[in-house]
């Protein structure tokens, strides 16, 4: 059975950023389950699996504007502490804290510290970076009928309700 439109599909990966400075793999956990066709990952992610079968290995290098964009120069923000939804022990450069913003909840990274604010880079961590992404599929099924009104798949590793 291929990747197509209305199916599950199952898939392990392992993501590198190609600068080196980011790698993260589902290896150690359960595979990520994805109803095809219904914008729940990367477009570009999705068009690279599509017709594929369980047990193929497929390989895409993906370009900031194919992945999480490219970095806003001036997304640097100052934040009272008390704002972020995130423990103070956190609070170190480089760190990855949660922020409530007008788009709801998101990512920012942690420039600078001080006694009552935060400097954050409200860019994703990803952003500006050329990912690679390196696949298995390891099952594809056909999707129920009630996945499909949902928009999306149930189950290990999909949603839960
Ligand atoms: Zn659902």
């Amino acid at each position: 059975m291929k990747v197509e439109k209305n199916k599950v599909a199952y898939f392990h990966y392992t993501l590198t950023a190609v600068d080196g400075d980011f790698s993260e793999t589902s290896a150690k956990s359960e595979p990520v389950a994805f109803l095809v066709g219904h914008g729940n990952i990367m477009p570009a992610l999705e068009a690279a699996l599509s017709g594929a079968e369980a047990g193929d290995e497929v390989e895409v290098t993906l370009e900031p504007r194919d992945a999480y964009g490219e970095r806003r120069p001036n997304a640097i923000q100052r934040v009272p502490i008390k704002h972020l939804m995130s423990s103070k022990n956190k609070l170190a450069p480089g760190n990855v804290v949660k922020i409530n913003t007008a788009e709801g909840v998101r990512d920012a990274t942690v420039v600078k510290v001080g006694r009552f604010n935060v400097d954050v880079d409200t860019n994703h961590p990803l952003a500006g970076k050329t990912l690679k992404f390196q696949l298995r599929i390891t099952e594809v099924r056909d999707a129920s009928a009630e996945e499909i009104a949902h928009g999306h798949a149930h189950g290990a590793g999909g949603h839960h309700h």
